[in-house]
């Protein structure tokens, strides 16, 4: 028995709502979900609420909801829970692009978080390999579809280690336990009667894998989508009953608030299943490059009905026999599908109604995200104005790469590219506001304190500025990663650095050691919290920028096995001890060079006065290093 308290499905109902100061406290609950994506399971009692915050979903909206909390005994709530993160399976017709890399760098930055919060993540990622439009992309290029599949793969799997990417899964539905897998569905959903014969004649879509109603479509019988003619089609196809399902999606829609986020399209899913669902094809008498539908070996299942299944065969154990109770048993339902808004029809619909055919349980939620443009213009191949991820990778690293897109776009909405923005984000946010306060600090260190922490930072007073932010900071962010928006997150973190900058030349410590005394005891103080502040942000700010935070965590003095085995609790105050001794201070973020920046003259030239044509990069790399200096040695 369960109810729906204020956005929050609690277990067993009823249950006793405690008001703790303006916090709204859940006693006695057994079980509390909400957000969607972060489920709480309560052994017991859920006994001290670490953070809260406000809220605004579900239909009456809400005041306050718990979203970390410790059960009895202490033991933090939700470690050791399994937590199953999908990307789409990418479409191996082309290499990858900005539009796979984006939601595969989500996920990364959600598993990441999920792990440091203790949870048995499973990320899953990989390709989607048959239908015509591959076979025809092959056959362009005058390979078979299997040898143009595993190269694009190959190339996915090569951009993913480049950005960094650490899947604990990569399915192709090529594989062959998937093929198994799609089959026994098929089989299921054909046993509960879901699967029948008939002729088809339409309007088809390549590119779309899809047959259109006419009166979606543009002039001249055009895909809206593809902008080229769909071709008349007649076939004999089997289908998928998917009317059958109308009345258990609606109610799922609206039991199940959170089933699609960001809310928004929510409606749009619930628009489409009120217009009437109607029955879609799941073969194709014309697709060679296909699995072959069970009973008739002469057509291939429907791309989409093969491919959707990959999210379970991808969680299928090495050398377990390949069948859905095995694959099922670990770690599904997932917690949530990363998509694109384009395929959300597919997710949000088919999919579900799929499952239920086929007995199997419901991911836990849908997130659409939306699409990137470059310098507010669409993407596209014609215009010559795509981003190439690997090209961008390979000039700015894969830092600056995860940080722009994660942190300037708010996922889930539309965001924008554009290279010029992209590099003054970076330089002010990574290089500037975070690179130079661990610099200048750890400069001070060592001057003054033989680079050695001089006190722990748990003796730090608890009302300590900077002790509370990064307390509260970490605290909220949780609720961020959690909800899946990591600009959010990100502010909050980067707010800490902005804090610690303020903090040092508030405190001006170079000039209280010059004082001596107890000036220069409260002045290694400050470098103590400055650094804790330093050490919590890179701890916070790894899901997202692993290897900066990596850099960082070297600097304090950490082993690299020391950094791998971080997780949450390490944002907790109090984790630099006495003692302790800094590396060396190094930039751990080189400032970006912009090809295209109009050259800053900001000393004159020395000799000749000749006008430094063709020496720009010089001169500004020759600027970075006299400004890192100028950073070191004004503090
Ligand atoms: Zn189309």
């Amino acid at each position: 028995m369960a109810t729906l308290l204020k956005g929050l499905q609690c277990t067993p109902s009823p249950v006793r709502l405690a008001t703790c100061g303006s916090l709204q406290v859940l006693e006695h609950a057994r079980s509390v979900t909400f957000p969607w994506a972060f489920p709480l399971q309560a052994p017991s009692r859920i006994v001290r609420v670490l953070d809260a915050r406000r809220f605004s979903a579900g239909r009456s909206g809400g005041r306050l909801v718990i979203v970390r909390a410790e059960a009895n005994g202490g033991e933090e709530v939700g470690k050791g829970e399994r937590f199953t993160v999908t990307t789409p399976l990418y479409y191996v017709n082309a290499a990858p692009h900005m539009g796979s890399a984006y939601p595969t760098i989500a996920a990364d930055a959600l598993a990441r978080f999920h792990r440091l919060q203790g949870r048995d993540v499973n990320f899953i990622t990989g390709t989607d390999e048959h239908g015509e439009k591959i076979a025809l992309a092959a056959a362009a290029k005058g390979r078979a579809p299997k040898e143009h599949c595993d190269a694009v793969a190959a190339e996915y799997q090569l951009l993913w280690k480049e950005l960094g990417i650490a899947y604990d899964k990569f399915i192709r539905t090529t594989d062959g336990d998937h093929e198994v897998l799609v089959a026994e569905f098929y089989k299921r959903v054909e046993e509960k009667g879901d699967i029948y014969q008939a002729k088809y004649e339409g309007l088809y879509c390549i590119n779309c894998e899809e047959y259109k109603d006419e009166d979606e479509l543009l002039e001249d019988l055009c895909c809206p989508i593809h902008r080229k003619p769909c071709e008349a089609r007649k076939e004999d196809n089997y289908f998928f009953a998917l009317s059958k399902y109308q009345q258990p999606l609606e109610d799922l829609l609206s039991s199940n608030p959170d089933f699609v986020r960001p809310s928004f399209r929510m409606n749009e899913v619930k628009g489409w299943v009120k217009e009437g669902l109607r029955d879609f094809s799941i073969s194709r008498a014309a697709v060679e490059w296909g699995i072959p539908v069970p009973t008739d070996p002469k057509q291939t299942i429907y791309v989409w009905f093969d491919a959707l299944l990959g999210y379970i065969s991808a969680l299928l154990a090495e050398g377990k026999e390949p069948n859905l109770a095995n694959a099922t048993a670990r770690g599904w339902p997932a917690s949530v599908h990363i998509i694109g808004k384009d395929i959300l029809r597919f997710h949000a619909v088919y999919w579900p109604a799929m499952l239920m055919s086929a007995g199997l349980p419901l991911p836990e939620a849908v997130f659409g995200h939306g699409f990137l443009t470059k310098d507010g213009l669409k993407m596209g191949k014609s215009l010559g104005n795509t981003i190439e991820p690997r090209d961008l990778v390979s000039r700015f690293g894969p830092d600056a790469v995860r940080y722009y897109f994660l942190k300037e776009t708010e996922f889930g909405k539309d965001g924008d590219f554009s290279e010029g923005r992209f590099i003054d984000i970076i330089n002010a946010h990574l290089a500037n506001t975070i690179g130079n306060l661990l610099n200048r600090t750890l400069g001070l260190l060592k001057k003054n304190c033989d680079a050695t922490i001089p006190s722990d930072s748990i003796s730090i007073p608890e009302d300590n500025s900077m002790r509370v932010l990064a307390t509260e900071s970490v605290n909220k962010a949780v609720a961020h990663y959690s909800e899946l928006d990591f600009s959010s997150a990100c502010e909050l973190i980067l707010g800490i650095a902005h804090a610690g900058n303020l903090y040092m030349n508030d405190k001006a410590p170079w000039s209280l050691f010059k004082q001596g005394g107890s000036a220069a005891e409260d002045a290694a103080q400050d470098l103590t919290v400055i650094l804790e502040a330093v050490r919590i942000m890179a701890v916070a700010l790894s899901p997202v920028v692993p290897e900066l935070c990596s850099r960082i965590y070297s600097q304090l003095g950490y082993t690299e096995a020391d950094f791998k085995s971080i997780s949450w609790e390490d944002t907790r105050w109090g984790g630099l001890k006495r003692g302790q001794v800094m590396a060396d201070a190094q930039p751990i973020f080189q400032r970006l060079e912009d090809p295209n920046a109009p050259e800053v003259q900001n000393s004159p030239a020395k000799s000749g006065g000749k006008k430094n044509e063709g020496k720009k990069k010089k001169s500004s790399v020759k600027q970075k290093a006299d400004s890192a200096i100028a950073n070191a040695s004004a503090s």
